[in-house]
C-alpha cells in the first residue's frame, strides 16, 4: 500500500497513542511494572486494618464495611482452603525475612456482587507495622490479552516506524531522546540504541541547539489546532549535523505531545532535504537566469532593479546606470552561418562582457551579478553605482572596444574571423526613470538611437521619447493601413527625349483618413524593421501588375512599369515566385515589368545580389531589373559587368544640383559607363528645362521629374497616358 508521508504519520500517531494508553495502564505505579495496586492491610490472623480505595473499589465495598473482615472471607470457596492451609507458613516466612520480602499468588476474590475476580495477591511485610502484613491486589482478569495486545502494537508500531525514510525520534520533557526509529541511521549515522537516553541536541549544530530548543519547546506545550493561531508553522527547516559532524538542511515536524507533566512526549519527524534544497536551488537558478550565458535574464533585472531603487531611497543622490546593448549585425551573422555559431558568439559576448567590467571596476563598482541577458542580442549591465555619469559613458567605450575584437569561431574545420559592433543606450537612475520599466524603456530608446549610427553608445534624452513614440505610431499606422487597405499606388511617368510616355513608376502613398498623404521615406524604413514590407511589397506588385495590364487592354499595350524592390524583399527565397505569380495574376508579360534595386541594396552583398537578380530573370524571362539612385552607392566596375541589369538610374540629388560641378561630372560618367555597358541611363528628378538640355546633350535617353509629372494617382495618370501616351 503506498501511504503518503502524511497518512503514514497519522497511523503512526494513531498507533503511538494505543501504546502510550497501555503503557499508563500498565506502568503507572507498581514496581514492577504491574498495574496500580489495590493494597490490603492485614493482622497475622488475616483480619483487615486498612484498605485502599481502589482495593474497597474492586471488591464493590466501602473501605469501612472492609475493616474488621478476614481476608478468608472476601476468597472464593475454591482458593479459600488452600489459601487459610498456607496461611500460617506465609505469615511466618513473610514476617522473618530480613529484607523486604514477597510473595505471588494467583487466587480468586469474590465482587460483593457475586461474581469472581481473579487477582495476582501479592504479600509483603507492611513497612510500617511490622506485625502486619499487606496485601497487593492485581486484577488478573484482562492481563493476558492485554499483554498481547501491547506487544502485538509495539511491533507494528516499530515496524511503521521503521518503515518510513525520515528519521523519528521522540524525546521527553528535557528533550531526552526515548525512541527513535532505524532511520535515524541513514539521516544521522547514529544507531536507534545509540540516540536513545541521548539529548536531542546531538543532532544539530551546538551553535544552533539551544535556539532550536526554545522553537521546539513551544510544540509541547500547543498541540496542532491552536498551533497556527500561535504562530507556529507545521515544520521547521533547520540545520541537522550527522554523526560526522557534517552540517545539512533539516525539515523538522513535530507531532502533538502526549501525556502529562514529567510523562510528556514529543514526536519529532526529522527530514533530510538536501536534494529538495539542491533541486530549489537549480530551480531558482533557472528561473532567473538566461541557460545559453549563464548571465541573469529579464526577471532577474527587474528584481534587482527594484533592489536598487530600494537603496536609492535610503540614499539620496545616489546615481546609477542603466546599459542597454544589441549586437550589431548579429541577425545576420546567425542566419548565414547558423544558430550554432549565434550561439558561440553570445557567449563569448557574455564572457568578454563580464571580464572587462570586471578589470575596470573601480570607478562604477562593478558585480558580476549586474550582467543580463534579456534574450536574442540583447544584454543590459547595471551599474549600481556611478560618481559621474559620464562613468557610464567609459564603461560603455570599453564596451565597444572588447565587442569589436575578432571573434574567432570554427566552423567545420576552418576558423574564421566575425567581426561584430555594439550599440549601447544608456539611462542614469534616477535622471531618466524612477521606476524599473520606465528606466529600461527609455534605456532601450538610447540604444535605438545609437544603433541608427551604429557601434556607438548614446545616453537618453528627453526628445527620443517623442521620436520613439512616432515611431511606434508609425509602425501601428502601417500594420493597421495593410489591413484597411488605406495604401495607395502613385504613377510617375518616364518619357523619352521627346516626351512620349514609355513606362511608369510605381510609388507607395499611405492616405490617411483627414486625406493627407504620409510619403514613403516615413514609412518604408519601419515596414522594413518590422518585416510588413513582404506583405506590403507583393500588394505593391499585385496592383502595379494589374494596373499596367488595364492599361494595356486601353490602347497602350508596350507600356512597362517600374516597382521598387526593398532589400528585404530581395532577401527571401520566394521573390521569383511572388513575382511570377503578380505577372500571371494579371496577364501581363514579364517584359513589360522593371524591378528597381537601389544600389546600397545590391552591394551589401554583391554577390548574392547576383545570385538573386539571376534567379529572378531565370524564372521570368523577358524580366528587367534596374539600378536605383545609382552613383550613391559605391558599384565597382569589376561588379557592374557581372549584374544582370538593363538600365541605370541617376540618382535625382545629382541632377538637381547639376549647377554643382563636381555632380555634372558624375552624370557624365553615368551616362557613358551605361552606354559602354550596354545599358540604358534613366535620369530621375528632371525638375527644369535646362536639366532636360543638359541630358540630351550627354545622350541620356529616358527622363522622369517633375518637369514631365508629378506622381500621379491611378485616376489621373490614365489622363495623361491619353494625352501623352
Ligand atoms: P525612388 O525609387 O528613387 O523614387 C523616386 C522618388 O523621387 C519619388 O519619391 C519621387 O516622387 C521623387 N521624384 C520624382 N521626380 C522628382 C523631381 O523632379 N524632383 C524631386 N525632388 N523628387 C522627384 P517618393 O515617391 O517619395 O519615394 C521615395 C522613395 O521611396 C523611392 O525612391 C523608393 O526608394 C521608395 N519607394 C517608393 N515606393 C516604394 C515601394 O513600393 N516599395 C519600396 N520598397 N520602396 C518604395
Ligand atoms: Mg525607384
Ligand atoms: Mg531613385
Amino acid at each position: 500500500m503506498n501511504l503518503t508521508p502524511d497518512q503514514r504519520v497519522g497511523r503512526i500517531e494513531a498507533s503511538l497513542s494505543r501504546v502510550d494508553e497501555l503503557i499508563r495502564r500498565y506502568k503507572s505505579k507498581g514496581r514492577d511494572g504491574s498495574p496500580a495496586r489495590h493494597t490490603l492491610c492485614l493482622t497475622a490472623d488475616g483480619v483487615i486494618t486498612d484498605a485502599s480505595v481502589g482495593a474497597a473499589q474492586m471488591l464493590g465495598l466501602s473501605r469501612n464495611s472492609l475493616l474488621g473482615q478476614t481476608i478468608f472471607d472476601l476468597l472464593a470457596g475454591h482458593t479459600r482452603s488452600l489459601f487459610e492451609h498456607g496461611w500460617e507458613a506465609l505469615v511466618k516466612r513473610v514476617r522473618s525475612a530480613e529484607e523486604e520480602y514477597r510473595l505471588v499468588r494467583a487466587s480468586t476474590l469474590v465482587h460483593a456482587s457475586g461474581y469472581e475476580v481473579p487477582v495476582r495477591l501479592l504479600v509483603e511485610r507492611c513497612p510500617k507495622h511490622n506485625a502486619h502484613i499487606l496485601l497487593a491486589l492485581q486484577d488478573a482478569s484482562h492481563r493476558g490479552a492485554l499483554e498481547h495486545e501491547l506487544a502485538r502494537l509495539k511491533e507494528s508500531y516499530r515496524t511503521l516506524a521503521d518503515t518510513v525514510t525520515e528519521a523519528i525520534v521522540q524525546i521527553d520533557h528535557e528533550f531526552v531522546i526515548r525512541f527513535a526509529n532505524s532511520a535515524v541511521y541513514k539521516v544521522f549515522g547514529y544507531t536507534m540504541e545509540e540516540l536513545e537516553n541521548q539529548g536531542l541536541d546531538l543532532l544539530f549544530p551546538p551553535s544552533r541547539a539551544g535556539r532550536y530548543r526554545k522553537l521546539v519547546n513551544r510544540y509541547f506545550f500547543i498541540d496542532d489546532p491552536d498551533r497556527e493561531t500561535s504562530g507556529l508553522q507545521g515544520s521547521l527547516e533547520v540545520i541537522g549535523r550527522r554523526r560526522g559532524g557534517d552540517l545539512f538542511p533539516l525539515e523538522l515536524s513535530l507531532g502533538n505531545s502526549r501525556g502529562f507533566g514529567d510523562n510528556r512526549v514529543l514526536t519529532c519527524i526529522l527530514r533530510d532535504i538536501s536534494a529538495r534544497k539542491k533541486d530549489e536551488r537549480r530551480l531558482k537558478f533557472l528561473a532567473f537566469h538566461d541557460q545559453l550565458t549563464a548571465l541573469g535574464n529579464r526577471d532577474m533585472l527587474e528584481m534587482t532593479l527594484e533592489q536598487i531603487f530600494a537603496e536609492m531611497e535610503r540614499h539620496p543622490g545616489r546615481r546609477g546606470a542603466l546599459l542597454f546593448l544589441d549586437l550589431d549585425g548579429f541577425k545576420k551573422v546567425n542566419d548565414s552561418l547558423g544558430h550554432e555559431i549565434g550561439d558561440t558568439i553570445l557567449k563569448e559576448t557574455a564572457r568578454r562582457l563580464t571580464n572587462c567590467l570586471r578589470e575596470h571596476d573601480r570607478v562604477y563598482r562593478f558585480r558580476d551579478r549586474d550582467v543580463f541577458r534579456l534574450g536574442g542580442d540583447e544584454f543590459t549591465i547595471l551599474l549600481p553605482y556611478v560618481a559621474r555619469p559620464e562613468d557610464a559613458g567609459v564603461v560603455a567605450s570599453r564596451i565597444i572596444e572588447s565587442v569589436v575584437e575578432p571573434f574567432t569561431v570554427e566552423q567545420h574545420g576552418p576558423v574564421t574571423d566575425i567581426r561584430m559592433g555594439v550599440s549601447i543606450g544608456i539611462a542614469l537612475i534616477p535622471d531618466d526613470g524612477r521606476d524599473r520599466s520606465t528606466v529600461l524603456r527609455n534605456a532601450d530608446t538610447a540604444m535605438y538611437s545609437a544603433k541608427e549610427r551604429g557601434n556607438t553608445y548614446t545616453f537618453f534624452a528627453r526628445d527620443m521619447n517623442s521620436k520613439a513614440m512616432n515611431r511606434l505610431l508609425l509602425e501601428d499606422g502601417v500594420r493597421r493601413a495593410l489591413r484597411n487597405n488605406d495604401f495607395e499606388l502613385y504613377y510617375q511617368p518616364i518619357n523619352d527625349e521627346s516626351g512620349r510616355m514609355l513606362g511608369i513608376e510605381a510609388l507607395l502613398r499611405l492616405e490617411q483618413e483627414d486625406g493627407s498623404i504620409i510619403l514613403p521615406d516615413d514609412f518604408i524604413p519601419v515596414a522594413e524593421e518590422t518585416r510588413l514590407i513582404i506583405e506590403l511589397g507583393r500588394w505593391v506588385l499585385d496592383r502595379a501588375c494589374m494596373q499596367i495590364g488595364h492599361l494595356h487592354r486601353t490602347g497602350h499595350p508596350e507600356l512597362f512599369v517600374s516597382v521598387n524592390i526593398s532589400p528585404v524583399q530581395l532577401e527571401r527565397d520566394d521573390l521569383h515566385d511572388v513575382v511570377h505569380e503578380s505577372l500571371e495574376r494579371a496577364g501581363v508579360e514579364a517584359r513589360h515589368l522593371i524591378l528597381e534595386l537601389t544600389e546600397t541594396t545590391i552591394m551589401r552583398d554583391a554577390e548574392d545580389a547576383i545570385r538573386r537578380m539571376k534567379m529572378l530573370v531565370e524564372h521570368n524571362p523577358g524580366l528587367r531589373i534596374a539600378i536605383d539612385d545609382f552613383g550613391t552607392g559605391y558599384s565597382s566596375l569589376s561588379y557592374l559587368t557581372r549584374f544582370p541589369v538593363d538600365s541605370l538610374k541617376i540618382d535625382k540629388g545629382f541632377v538637381i544640383n547639376m549647377d554643382e560641378e563636381h555632380n555634372s561630372k558624375i552624370i557624365n560618367s553615368i551616362v557613358s559607363l551605361g552606354k559602354s555597358l550596354g545599358m540604358t541611363v534613366i535620369a530621375e528628378g528632371v525638375e527644369q528645362d535646362r536639366h532636360l538640355e543638359y541630358l540630351r546633350g550627354k545622350a541620356c535617353t529616358r527622363y522622369q521629374g517633375y518637369y514631365f509629372s508629378m506622381p500621379l494617382p491611378f485616376s489621373r495618370l490614365t489622363e495623361y497616358v491619353r494625352e501623352h501616351g
